[in-house]
């Protein structure tokens, strides 16, 4: 029977393993990961799982029966060390081979560890991207009492991780490189919003804070910056964003680019490996360009594209990327790429306190929308950017104008 073997079991590779079943594949299909816990949802591990006494048992992805069911192999706990592509086989760790007739690359991303002088020995210093990661930041809250934290990085996961701390009872201090956080995902009015959020809920959020190093003090470590200025820490937290796991394809010769580059069926430069989810460069039909997306509506929207390839249906990826964030009782939903933006219209909503929306053009087209507490926003927002209409930004700006695009 035909072997389908998949490098990567998370959001993207667990839902292609599904899907290809779905799509009425006979053959075999073998989920590989070198974490060696039953795969788990990603975005609740800053968020609600950070806070909860839940183990990582109720945030699995599948349960253990649903892949018996399914005749879907899980190789848990196992690091997969090359790709033999004249053989087609894949070679383990510990040397064994297996053989595929269509290999699918799921391997994600892992945290960037900056070099910082200190890093490395840092004490109680975690990134945050496994169920083992936040083991590990759990266990340190529990044996200390009035924590006081560093985080590394403004970006969302920074952010979302000060927040749950913040809910366990820790003092946090977020130390951000950029002039503000989000800097690199939102306009100027959106980073302002979740600085002021942060600051009314007791986090202190700092911005042009370049770490330089981090040293060790009698309690924990001092996180030192390029102004001068100090800050003691029992733990730090790195999130400054993410290496793309692609050194086994580029060792097998596929094209790589920011990501292992695929084409709209989600296969590689070789016809019988496909790459899905984070760690794919991809071309995105609504901005007419190539991106890489750190997202699981990416990971999920490629595994099915994969999977209909792969069972021969004619399909074609062209979704419009979105993305979530909660922070405190704020939910935060983003809809399209902002990139090349040269005008934001804010909308807020009358009567409704900290539920707005940025909407993001280019001229006179929306590019995408960042909601906070306004799902119709989101909503909205989707299905213009989806028709193209065109909107009338005075109009959009009038919280007594519906969301109609008549109205707008
Ligand atoms: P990954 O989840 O990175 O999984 C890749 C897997 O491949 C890993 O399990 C790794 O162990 C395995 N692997 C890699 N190389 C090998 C190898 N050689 N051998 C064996 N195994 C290998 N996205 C959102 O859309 N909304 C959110 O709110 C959100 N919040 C997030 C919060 C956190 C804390 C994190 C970490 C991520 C968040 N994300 C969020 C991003 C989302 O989780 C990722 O986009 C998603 O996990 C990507 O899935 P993936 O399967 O492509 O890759």
């Amino acid at each position: 029977e035909p072997s389908c073997v998949v490098i990567g079991a998370s959001h993207a590779g667990v839902n292609f393993a599904f899907a290809l079943r779905r799509e009425g594949w006979n053959g075999s299909i073998c989920l590989i990961d070198a974490d060696s816990v039953l795969p788990y949802h990603r975005p609740p591990l800053s968020k609600a799982y950070l806070t909860s006494d839940e183990g990582i048992e109720k945030n699995l992805l599948k349960s253990k029966e649903s892949y018996i069911k399914d005749r879907i192999e899980l190789k848990l706990g196992v690091w997969v060390e090359a790709i033999d592509r004249e053989s087609k086989t894949i070679i383990l760790a510990d040397g064994t081979t297996m053989a595929y007739d269509k290999l699918v690359l799921a391997t994600g991303a892992r945290p960037i560890m900056p070099p910082i002088p200190g890093l490395d020995t840092a004490k109680n210093l975690f990134p945050l991207r496994s169920a083992a990661d936040v083991a590990n930041i759990k266990k340190t809250v529990a044996e200390n009492e009035s924590l006081q934290v560093v985080v590394i990085g403004g970006g969302y996961i920074g952010l979302e991780t000060a927040a749950s701390l913040k809910k366990l009872g820790a003092s946090v201090t977020v130390l951000e490189r950029e002039s503000r956080i989000l800097a690199r995902v939102t306009a100027p009015e959106m980073s302002a919003f979740f600085q002021k959020l942060h600051h009314d809920n007791h986090v202190s959020v700092l911005t042009e804070k370049n770490v330089t190093s981090i040293e060790p003090a009698s309690t924990g470590n001092t996180v030192v910056c390029s102004d001068g200025s100090s800050y003691p820490a029992d733990m730090v937290i790195v999130g400054v964003g993410i290496h793309v796991n692609k050194e086994l394809a580029e060792k097998a010769g596929l094209t790589i680019e920011n990501g292992i580059r695929v084409n709209e069926m989600a296969q590689t430069s070789d016809a019988s490996i496909y790459a899905i989810g984070d760690c794919t460069f991809h071309y995105n039909p609504h901005y007419d360009r190539y991106i890489r997306l750190e997202s699981v509506q990416n990971a999920v929207d490629q595994a099915k594209i994969a999977a209909a390839a792969i069972a021969g249906k004619k399909c074609s990826y062209d979704s419009l990327p979105w993305f979530w964030s909660d922070q405190y009782d704020v939910k935060l939903q983003m809809v399209g790429l902002s990139d090349g933006y040269d005008e934001v219209v804010v909308r807020e909503e009358a009567d409704r306190p900290n539920c707005f929306s940025v909407w993001y053009f280019q001229g006179d087209t929306l590019l995408s929308v960042d909601a906070v507490n306004n799902a119709k926003a989101y909503v909205y927002g989707t299905k213009f950017i989806k028709g193209g209409e065109k909107i009338d930004k005075s109009k959009l700006g009038d919280p007594r104008a519906e969301f109609k695009p008549a109205n707008l």
